[in-house]
């Protein structure tokens, strides 16, 4: 072990030891201590990863000094924990609905109130049905109804694989016009394979074998492919050696020497491909040993590794150093995007010479890569560079320069099948699909094609195009390029602000770290659950465990639902609410003494709005849930006439009920009040299983397709009965026990309740068949 790193070990036990005894004196010692030797043992050329960091790429060493709430994140836990939550757009929206309540409450109390003083009646009286009033404005079952159907739905959204982290984007998901999605492994499978190698002067074609599970296998002790020679050797080597897969033997096989790759799917493609003629990369690593590395990132679209190139004289690498620069002891291999290769290169490597790069050679791979992009295809290009001593700085610039240009490999991803029934789902849903990716255009608008994100002579924008163009330009083209290409994260970011401000609201997908702006930009971030790195899924709101596009689509369902089951809960609720304030009211100017009591009223919203409120929460997709357009944004919980609907329905079950508590009362029927009170309980059944979808009949969708209300409503039913029948709850809620009759009379009549809700939505789907002709005319 190197001295500086068995200083760190040494200063690493004082402080645990110090840790353990608590002394915080000596723990700050040892910290320091620690810190430094550290900073010895890494060098300084590599940053100290404090608290968390996250690792994204690269290697490193870690030093705990603390755990739990003794570090820095505990006192940021800590912190947090002790913070108030602000509230969701939701919860404004709901607040707002209270107050307005509230403001109704205090009026209609008080109006009561004043006409009761005024008739001269007891204060008691006054007082009493004053506060009954006040709780039947009031939704009791808000709240609970609220939180159990963003619960259940945010678990409904997690069976199909969106995990929501933040649980106000589940209202959002119900609003998204635009979902801005990456290409590779979201709309395609990221089961790459190898079909071409391309180096000057020869190309191969390599069939595709893949087995049921996606996976190639490999054989090798007998190789598919004869080990090529000369330039085809050098660009599998090269792909193989500048890369973090790794092959594994099958562990679910017998051990008969199958392989599969693991690490990222571009990369294992590479190894696979080597593997099958024999070149394995466990025996070039070890020939030729990694000592230094440039990752991947996806401003750059390449990487760089350096290998020790070890004593062996031979072969098509030692051929090309020997060209190059004999006496280099390193070689560095730079894997990415040609585009950017070519930009890099001052030589190719023909036929085991060296060549200037000219303008021939250049169009010629220029040309290689068009033919293979334009059928779909991921184009890697490899290039070497021997270095002599190792450049001070190890960063790109130093070592990405003066590379030979070996060859390239064209790699297939085909698109997702589920992927182009989700983009024809999400254009019927008035929703846009925007591809975004690093990869080249031509590449990216088949694909596009393919799945249908992009007609047959859509144009693509690259990220070059991005950044000659101004934002009131980008504001125009946001609303109709299809696919945007070569574009680096930051671009990203500035699609998504030129989107917002042209009034979408935008989904976007991201797996990298400098995604992370672009996904807290979002209105819904969505980072791949799979692929993602920990940094973007930290921005994200929703995660999705599959990585699949279709995932997101099936979120944005899920969105919609709950925010339409929230709507008709509200709707609902405040209908069963106007209904139960015009019977006091009317009671109270008819003349009829306190129409209903307090604790009667109180038990009404118990049920309807608890009970059947929940059994609204959980109701299932309307048909046409994606067949229309997004919610406005700033949709409110009476858009579309709702303030009409719930005055109508409101309207009529006071109607019932008044008018059957009137008739009894009048006749001189004991039983009046508590005809009226069962009349409401039972109304508010009807109208739950009315009001259960807004457009299809009950008819249509059948009881059984929502069995929870199916329960709920028999439970509400029983209870009522029960508050009739049962000596106790007579007791309790004041009321007597009904003759059948009666009883009858009460079902009968509070089942207009239904009858209006079905016509209603006769009346209704003539204006919805119009909003739906608006949708095609959109598309
Ligand atoms: P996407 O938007 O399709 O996910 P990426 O950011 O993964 O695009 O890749 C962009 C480009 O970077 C690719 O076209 C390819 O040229 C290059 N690239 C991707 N992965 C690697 C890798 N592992 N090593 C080197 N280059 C890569
Ligand atoms: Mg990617």
């Amino acid at each position: 072990m190197p001295a500086d790193l068995r200083l760190l070990e040494s200063a690493n036990l004082r402080a645990q030891e110090a840790a353990l005894t608590g002394e915080s004196d000596s723990v700050e010692k040892s910290t320091a201590e620690i810190r430094a030797a550290g900073e010895l043992a890494l060098g300084d050329r590599r940053n100290m990863a404090y608290m968390g960091t996250t690792v994204t790429y690269g290697r490193g060493a870690g030093v705990v000094v603390a755990t739990g709430m003794r570090t820095e994140l505990g006192r940021i836990a800590h912190l947090l924990q002790a913070a108030p939550s602000e509230p969701t757009p939701l919860q404004r929206r709901l607040d707002q609905v209270g107050r307005t309540l509230a403001a109704l409450r205090v009026a209609i109390a008080g109006a009561i109130s004043a006409v009761g003083l005024v008739r001269g009646e007891a204060l008691v009286d006054v007082f009493l049905t004053g506060v009954s009033v006040a709780v039947a404005v009031v939704p009791e079952g808000l709240p609970a109804v609220v939180t159990i159907t963003l619960a259940l739905g945010a678990r409904r959204m997690l069976a199909r694989n969106a995990l929501i982290r933040k649980l106000p984007a589940v209202e959002t998901l119900g609003s998204v016009t635009t979902i801005c999605s990456d290409k590779t492994g979201t709309l395609t499978e990221n089961r790459m394979t190898v079909t071409v190698l391309d180096v000057a002067g020869h190309r191969i074609d390599l069939e595709e074998e893949t087995t049921a599970q996606g996976r190639a296998r490999l054989d090798l002790r007998s190789p598919a492919h004869d080990a090529p020679e000369g330039s085809l050797a050098l660009l599998l080597i090269g792909g193989a050696l500048c890369n973090d897969a790794r092959l594994a033997s099958d562990r679910d096989g017998d051990g008969d020497g199958l392989l599969h790759a693991v690490g990222d799917p571009t990369e294992g493609a590479l190894v696979v491909a080597a593997a099958k003629v024999g070149l394995v990369k466990d025996e070039l690593d070890a020939s030729k040993p990694r000592v230094a590395e440039i990752p991947f990132d996806s401003e750059r679209k390449r990487m760089t590794t350096v290998h020790d190139l070890g004593s062996s004289r031979q072969g098509a690498v030692r051929e090309l150093v020997t060209a190059l620069c004999p006496s280099a002891a390193r070689l560095a291999v730079t894997k990415g995007s040609v585009d950017g290769l070519l930009e890099l290169s001052s030589h190719v490597w023909v036929d085991g010479r060296l060549e200037p790069l000219d303008e021939g050679y250049r169009a010629r791979i220029e040309r290689a890569v068009h033919d293979l992009a334009a059928n779909g295809m991921r184009v890697l290009g490899v290039a070497m560079r021997p270095l002599e001593p190792l450049p001070a700085v190890l960063d790109a610039s130093a070592v990405e320069r003066e590379l030979t240009f070996v060859g390239l490999a064209g790699i297939i991803d085909p698109p997702r099948a589920e992927a182009r029934d989700a983009v024809a789902r999400c254009k019927q849903a008035g929703i846009r699909p925007v591809m975004i990716t690093g990869d080249h255009p031509l590449t990216a608008l088949f694909i596009a094609r393919e799945l249908g994100i992009a007609d047959a002579g859509a144009r693509g924008v690259t990220g070059a195009d991005l950044a000659a163009t101004g934002d009131a330009e980008l504001d125009r083209m946001v609303e109709s390029v299809p696919v945007f290409a070569r574009v680096s994260p930051e671009h990203k970011l500035r699609i998504v602000e030129a989107l917002k401000r042209r009034g979408h609201v935008v989904a976007m997908t991201g797996d990298g770290v400098n995604d992370a702006p672009a996904l807290k930009s979002a209105d819904i971030g969505v980072a791949m659950g799979i692929t993602g790195s920990d940094v973007s899924k930290e921005a994200a709101n929703m995660v999705l465990r599959d990585d699949d596009f279709a995932t997101i689509v099936a979120a944005v369902e899920e969105g919609r639902v709950i925010f339409d089951n929230l709507r008709k809960f509200v709707r609902f609720s405040l209908a069963g609410n106007v209904g139960k304030v015009v019977v006091m009211l009317l009671g109270v100017l008819v003349g009829m003494p306190t129409p209903l009591l307090p604790l009667q009223l109180l038990w009404l919203n118990l049920l309807t709005d608890g009970l059947l409120g929940i059994g609204l929460g959980v109701e299932p997709a309307e048909r046409d849930v994606m067949r229309r357009k997004p919610f406005p944004p700033g949709a409110g919980m009476f858009g579309g006439g709702g303030v009409a609907q719930i005055a109508g329905m409101g309207s009529l079950i006071a109607a019932i009920s008044v008018t059957l508590g009137a008739v009894h009362f009048l006749a001189g029927n004991p039983d009046w009040q508590t005809m009226m009170f069962t009349t409401l309980a039972f109304c508010q059944v009807w109208q739950a299983l009315g009001t259960r979808s807004g457009a299809d009949s009950l008819l249509h969708a059948g009881l059984g397709s929502n069995k929870p209300m199916l329960a709920l409503s028999a439970a509400v039913v029983a209870l009522q009965l029960g508050a009739v029948y049962l000596p106790v709850l007579r007791d309790f809620l004041r009321t007597s026990p009904l003759a059948p009759a009666d009883l009858l009379t009460c079902v009968a009549a509070s089942s207009l309740v239904l009858a209006y809700a079905e016509l209603e939505k006769v009346w209704l789907g003539r204006r919805t068949a119009v909003s739906v002709r608006d949708v095609a005319r959109v598309w």
